[in-house]
């Protein structure tokens, strides 16, 4: 479609499929409600394409596009009857942005635009006030040239301060035209100072300076930083409305309000919002006078004293409750709605659904079942799943003051205040003092377990959404902030240094783990509250999802907190996990520096009975349900001694010198240890790792069986295959010590053989691989990392010049990448055909994202896993899936 620009009233808008896409938010609902027949002024919309074309050519409208404008505006003219830059009867009029979803506060609007030297006069002769003509204009010229021209709105605030302090008067509403007049002159000498322009009195230039201004907000800092936090891809653009303005600042009999069909902050089926008599839009946000209560009820429930709109304007007010009612019986949704009240005529500005906590969210969508407004179906598309994190765990108090120091990537969510601490034996000796700690490492290995237990929060420099700080704290539940390039650690001063501050150890600080924000001080923190309604949401999603939920976990606390939050078993037991307490990692240790098989058998026996008893819980725990246990798949340099108190340990151990262990480091590193000695690679080298954890496995199955108690069925995982060869020796290994087990313990054991898909030649070659493997988890950090050759771990530095440049629209660590995507759908077309029965999941931390969600079950896959803590939106996520997939 060619046109570029839609009035109101088109017809040509019921052809659009999807109109927000083309006319932004804010565009769409005023075409809406003119359908409604709700009372909207007139006006047009330019569409988000011309967004685009502005911004390929040289951030400047073309003639076309402004020959259509002015025809749009000759629309309005004859509909209102009056003219714009007339000197008689001038169209004043309000020129807002409207991205597909509503960004508040994130970009520009300018009101009263058409005014100048001229109208003004003529604006005061029509309407017979001064005052307002004056006040009108001089708004004008505050907005315009903060907007358009740049400067910065507090010079044009402290002139009207000075000028009421020289006239001994405390209010706006006591400066009269006269007023306002001298003051007009020292705002225009203002901006020629600032700017070296005068302020524009051409009525067209003013109007392309702020259509051009409106595009230009979409590329300021603030709404980037807000699409970055939204996940709101920058090539949207913006839409530009177009409306004649109507006053709510012409006399007593005039108002401007907000408000909301329902309790924004509970939820509850009240109306909640604030109007202001004789006054503009910007008034009512602005603070500098206090608005007052749209209900009666409201009013009495805040305890204040002043009148409420259904007091002072009965009539009006009933005719707003009518089109509120109307309003969300029409969009089915709770509506956040802007009016003006002009001469005791009600204009609507803007309907749009109203942001809401997401605990209210969750009860306005079901308290909107039970009013048969909207199906379950729909309830369930409501909630945005990721949302449910805030209801999961605590939450910044958005009413506070903070300052933000630096940001980092937004890795394990909830938000927590400690004390900085460098060093894990620091985190746990304050903490035995009973004081929260915030732990903050460049990046960290199994070392950093007990202090990232003993922490409240985790921030690192480095690593990305996948790093092993991400994976263990969200694992744990406990809040990260993980690779934040923006601080610089310094061990040895125990300091660390951001752009604007320099922390010292014992400094306290906040991490916001949902946002990544990295603030000083304390910060109040609201505690989640898991309600009824959440509840019945998730049984409604639990009837509609055809995907199974599970839980990556390795220790009993997380396989319970995962089961209590309705996980289905788990997806992904990573064994090496396993031996991140200090006595055992000392044994992994041992086993890996082991120069001989004797030696490694000798480490092996120490384990294996860790291991069992492990299992053993788990397998309880989770009794009925499969556990997909992953075989040992260690990163070397996660797992190798660094610190000299480290190896002299090992050393130890052993049985031989510093200097003997220090060699053997040496000779088993690796320059890419993520490509290395890892997963069934360490399996084919040393069979007897992975015998040990079989015999683990089954004997534990064994034990819970003769003390008669139900086990979980484990499903075995090979990580890291990439041949048909590795899955067969592999499989017949496990078969081996299966049948050992059996043997010795006169039991049938019961299990399944599969492997991770998370190598590019895995997923290429799935049919050979299928001709082995009972089950597929596609492990989707690896292959994402193989499939694009970028590491993990590093990525959190340069990874945000890729979305900054667009070459990547979000993380592909976070959501699952398109060629990603392909490779996971040939090796589940591959392996089903080759074995149609075969069993399909996904365990890496895609497993938990809701974009991804959707993808693996329009893929064909059995199930999710991901961390317990993602387990609800995970279920959530699932039946949106399906109803979406079948839509
Ligand atoms: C993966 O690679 O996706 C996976 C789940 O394994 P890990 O993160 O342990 O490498
Ligand atoms: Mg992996």
């Amino acid at each position: 479609m060619n046109k570029l620009i839609f009035n109101f009233n088109s017809k040509v808008l019921k052809q659009i499929k999807n109109p927000k896409n083309i006319l932004g938010g804010k565009g769409a609902n005023l075409s809406e409600m003119g359908k409604l027949g709700l009372p909207v002024p007139p006006g047009f919309t330019i569409s988000t394409n011309v967004c685009e074309i502005f911004y390929k050519n040289n951030k400047s409208l073309n003639s076309k596009i402004i020959n259509q404008i002015k025809s749009e505006i000759k629309v309005i003219e004859k509909s209102v009857k009056k003219k714009f830059g007339d000197l008689k009867n001038p169209l004043l009029l309000s020129v807002r942005s409207g991205a597909r979803v509503s960004m508040p506060g994130m970009m520009d609007t300018i009101l009263n635009l058409g005014l100048n030297d001229k109208t003004v006069l003529a604006l005061s002769y029509k309407t017979s006030n001064g005052r307002f003509a004056k006040d009108s204009y001089r708004r004008f010229i505050q907005m315009y040239s903060n907007v358009v021209m740049g400067v910065e709105s507090h010079y044009f605030e402290e002139l009207i301060e000075n000028y009421k302090l020289t006239k001994g008067v405390l209010l706006d509403t006591e400066l009269d035209e006269n007023d306002w007049d001298g003051l007009i002159n020292d705002f225009k000498k203002l901006v020629k100072e600032k700017t070296k322009k005068d302020f524009p009195q051409d009525v067209n230039k003013q109007l392309l300076g702020a259509i051009s201004s409106v595009f230009l907000s979409w590329e300021s800092k603030r709404a980037k930083i807000y699409r970055k936090l939204n996940q709101i891809p920058s090539e949207w653009g913006t839409a530009v409305n177009i409306q004649s303005m109507v006053f709510g600042n012409m006399g007593n009999d005039c108002a401007t309000g907000v408000v909301f069909t329902r309790d924004p902050s509970n939820g509850s089926n009240d109306l909640y919002g604030e109007y202001l008599i004789n006054a503009q839009g910007e008034d009512v946000v602005a603070g500098t006078r206090t608005p007052q209560h749209i209900t009666t009820k409201a009013r009495k429930k805040a305890n204040v004293k002043d009148v409420s709109m259904e007091e002072t304007m009965p009539k009006v007010f009933k005719e707003l409750k009518n089109i509120l009612k109307k309003l969300e019986k029409h969009y089915k949704d709770m509506q956040d709605v802007e009016f003006t009240v002009e001469n005791n005529k009600l204009w609507i500005l803007q309907t749009r659904s109203g942001k809401r906590t997401s605990k209210s969210a969750v009860k306005i969508a079901v308290d909107m079942v039970d009013e048969k407004l909207i199906s379950k179906k729909q309830a369930l598309l409501r909630i945005d799943p990721n949302s449910l994190d805030s209801l999961l765990h605590p939450t910044l108090n958005e009413k506070s003051q903070i300052n933000i120091i630096a940001n980092g990537l937004p890795a394990s969510p909830g938000a927590v205040s400690g004390k900085v601490v460098f060093t894990s034996e620091e985190a746990e000796r304050l903490k035995d003092m009973m004081q929260d700690v915030i732990l903050v490492r460049i990046e960290t290995s199994p070392e950093d377990i007990q202090g990232m237990h003993a922490a409240k929060g985790i921030l690192t420099a480095r690593g990305g959404m996948t790093s092993h700080a991400a994976v263990v704290a969200r694992g744990m539940g406990r809040p990260c902030v993980s690779g934040s390039s923006e601080i610089d650690i310094d061990y040895e001063k125990r300091i660390f240094k951001t752009p604007s501050e320099e922390v010292k150890e014992g400094d306290i600080i906040t991490i916001d783990g949902s946002s990544g924000r990295i603030i000083l001080g304390d910060v109040p923190t609201v505690k989640p509250e898991i309600s009824g309604d959440f509840s019945r949401l998730m049984k409604w999603a639990d009837t509609i999802r055809k995907l199974k939920i599970r839980t990556n976990s390795e220790t009993p606390i997380d396989t319970k907190i995962a089961r209590d939050f309705g996980a289905e078993g788990i997806g992904l037991c990573r064994t090496e996990h396993m031996f991140f307490d200090e006595e055992r990692i000392l044994s992994v240790r041992e086993m890996i520096l082991s120069k001989t098989q004797e030696d490694r058998a000798k480490a092996l026996s120490k384990l294996l009975p860790h291991q069992k008893k492990d299992f053993k819980e788990i397998f309880k725990i989770m009794s009925g349900l499969p556990v997909t246990v992953r075989l040992l798949d260690p990163p070397l340099h996660e797992f190798l001694p660094k610190s000299e108190k480290e190896i002299s340990e090992v050393a130890k151990v052993v049985g031989t010198d510093f200097k003997e262990v220090k060699s053997r480091i040496n000779e088993l590193h690796e320059q890419n240890p993520m490509l290395g000695h890892r997963g069934c690679r360490l399996g084919i080298s040393f069979p007897e790792i992975y015998e040990m954890q079989c015999r683990a496995i089954f004997e534990a199955m064994s034990d819970l069986k003769k003390d008669k108690q139900k086990s979980a069925f484990p499903e075995i995982m090979i990580p890291l295959v990439s041949t048909e060869a590795e899955i067969k020796i592999m499989k017949d290994l496990v078969i081996r010590v299966a049948g050992q087990v059996e043997k010795e313990n006169k039991i049938k054991i019961d299990y399944l053989v599969g492997t991770m898909i998370e190598l590019p030649r895995a997923a290429l070659k799935a049919k050979d691989i299928a001709k082995h493997a009972e089950f597929f988890s596609f492990g989707t950090n690896d292959l994402t990392q193989t499939t694009f050759g970028i590491s993990r771990d590093d990525s959190g530095k340069f990874l945000n010049d890729y979305i900054e440049n667009k070459i990547f629209s979000i993380d592909p660590f976070i959501s699952i990448d398109e060629g990603v995507g392909d490779l996971i759908q040939i090796a589940v077309n591959k392996g089903k055909k080759q074995n149609k029965k075969i069993k399909l999941g996904i365990c890496g931390e895609h497993g938990g994202d809701p974009d991804s969600i959707l993808f693996c079950s329009k893929a064909g896959l059995n199930y999710v896993s991901c961390s317990p803590y993602r387990v609800p939106i995970a279920r959530l996520a699932a039946a949106q899936a399906e109803i979406k997939k079948n839509k």
